[in-house]
């Protein structure tokens, strides 16, 4: 049995868990093994489990029985991945604290390049995908795409390409991060947007231990949007300049047309299709548009509920 309970530790690592009850021990393991070759660090390792299924809890109990250091956070149902990272952040109470995957993809041998550029002056250390051995055409296109139109249209934060969750941040950046209040998040959008000194760290993601990955071609994609309506009011700018541009348009077309066909009469393009491709046109804009509204509307829902971010159950949390 370890003891450090009654000190805070240097290094907190948050490790968001959904159904990884193959994943719990192996993981812990390369962590332990890694983060106690830094004989001077004292560290905590924030499990959040999130609503699992299977037997997650059951094995990150076991994990802190024996070991003093792990605090197991168990949601009273699944929250989803953002909301489990920050229920760890807020717990978290080191002078840095590292968000890693439960399953492995993230490696542990990192942390110590993410623990030596904080110790040189990063506050926020991220870290940068170099290459995943097996990613889609359709993911990598997604998501290459994703930045390039997030970038060209949010407010106030640049996205790094390939920045991941992997990432550690100091005790201030921790600090500020706690106080957003959104449900609808995303984390790695959120740090960027706390801003302070950046590093970052480029790493090669590791196939997925054991299991499935839960975050599919919908579930990433539903996330990009979401974060796109957070982190951007641009597509609201853009909605009244393309009504001006196509009211002013439908203003000088109807003028040459009454030119053309009723003072001029050589008009030879039908006037129905014209008409009719107008309207299909305006339609689509109209409904793209109120669409759009409706997804921010649906924001302001949400938020307005104010709802508490996360549930917990404490009879099956340790250490909180
Ligand atoms: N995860 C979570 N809640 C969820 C889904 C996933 O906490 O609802 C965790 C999961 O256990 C893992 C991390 O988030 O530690 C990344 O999930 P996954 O490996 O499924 O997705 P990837 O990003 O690798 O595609
Ligand atoms: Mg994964």
């Amino acid at each position: 049995m370890i003891h450090m309970k009654h000190t805070t530790p240097v290094l907190s690592v948050v490790i968001p868990s959904y159904n990884e009850q193959g994943n719990v021990a192996a993981f812990y393991q390369q962590l332990t093994n890694e983060l106690t070759k830094d004989k001077s660090l004292t560290y905590e390792l924030i499990y959040v489990d999130d609503g699992s299924s299977d037997n997650t809890p059951e094995e990150l109990q076991k994990l802190a029985k024996k070991d003093d250091r792990v605090r197991v956070i168990t949601f009273s149902r699944n929250f989803g991945k953002e909301i489990a990272t920050t229920a760890g952040v807020q717990y978290a109470r080191g002078d840095a604290t590292i968000i890693m995957d439960a399953d492995g993809q993230h490696p542990a041998d990192m942390i110590h390049v993410f623990l030596k550029k904080w110790r040189a002056g990063a506050q926020v250390v991220i870290g940068v995908r170099k290459k995943t051995q097996k990613e889609g055409f359709v993911s990598s296109t997604g998501s290459k795409l994703f930045y390039k139109i997030m970038n060209a249209s949010a407010d106030d934060v640049k996205l790094i390409p390939k920045s991941t969750d992997f990432r550690l941040i100091d005790k201030t950046a921790r600090e500020e991060f706690n106080r957003f209040t959104e449900r609808n998040r995303i984390t790695r959008g959120l740090i960027d947007w706390v801003g302070y000194q950046k590093a970052t760290v480029e790493f090669v993601a590791n196939e997925r231990m054991a299991g499935e990955a839960t975050y599919g071609f919908m579930k990433k994609a539903k996330l990009g949007m979401n974060s796109f309506v957070s982190l951007s009011l641009a597509p609201l700018h853009l909605l009244i300049y393309a009504g001006l541009a196509i009211t002013l348009l439908s203003i000088a077309a109807g003028i040459f047309i009454i030119i053309d066909d009723f003072i001029l009469n050589q008009l030879n393009i039908s006037g129905a299709f014209i008409l009719g491709d107008f309207i299909l046109f305006s339609v689509g804009l109209l409904l793209t548009s109120q669409g759009l509204i409706a997804l921010y509307i649906s924001h302001i829902h949400t938020e307005a509920q104010n709802r508490p971010l996360y549930i917990i159950d404490r009879s099956r949390s340790v250490g909180l």
